[in-house]
């Protein structure tokens, strides 16, 4: 099977047929990410494998790699390990997304083609840290708290990732159905 990822894919598409992708995305394609690396070498390896159950298509999305982060308090490179499978339901719409099973983490399609960079990108977003520091950096100086907080939930707040809101909105819904709202 071909290494190479194809460029845009058509995630409903690849549902029906059952379709199998496997390839390398090289991190320095991932330009969200840029001003948190440390270096840009290296790559991921992607497999994804979509399907049906029911009327459901899915994708299940595995992501297997180490991406160089820049320390935000020494500046110095910190190996960050990516070992991840995550079962992507596909949505045309919010009110879908809110419907899907927990099992899912919602993802809203809007056209047929869907950018897979883009795709991954959101994932891996989800997954590191906007502020990545080394442990013994946390406890260092700058000692604001506010500096050390923001971790993996702001995270996917402060970067407007549609894919992040949705599913923080399920958790907070299917975490604690009566606090606060
Ligand atoms: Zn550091």
């Amino acid at each position: 099977m071909s290494q190479q990822l194809p460029e845009f894919i058509d995630p409903f598409h690849q549902a029906d047929k059952r379709g199998q992708l496997r390839g390398h995305l090289a991190v320095k394609n991932l330009r969200r990410l840029t001003d948190i690396l440390y270096s840009n070498e290296g790559d991921i390896a992607v497999l994804m494998i979509f399907g049906k159950e029911g009327k459901q298509a899915f994708c299940e999305l595995s992501l297997e790699g180490t991406v160089c982060l820049k320390c935000q308090n020494c500046l110095e490179s910190i190996e960050f390990k990516i070992n991840t499978m995550t079962i992507l339901g596909m949505v045309n719409s919010f009110e879908q997304a809110d419907k899907l099973s927990d099992e899912y983490e919602p993802l809203l399609i809007k056209d047929e083609k869907v950018l897979l960079n883009d795709m991954i990108e959101d994932e891996l977003l989800l997954l590191i840290p906007v502020f990545p520091k080394h442990t013994h950096c946390k406890f260092e100086s700058l000692s604001s708290s506010s500096l050390i907080r923001p971790a993996l939930n702001e995270t996917t707040v402060i970067k407007e990732n549609p894919f992040a809101i949705l599913s923080n909105l399920k958790k907070t819904e299917n975490n604690n159905g009566s606090t606060e709202k």
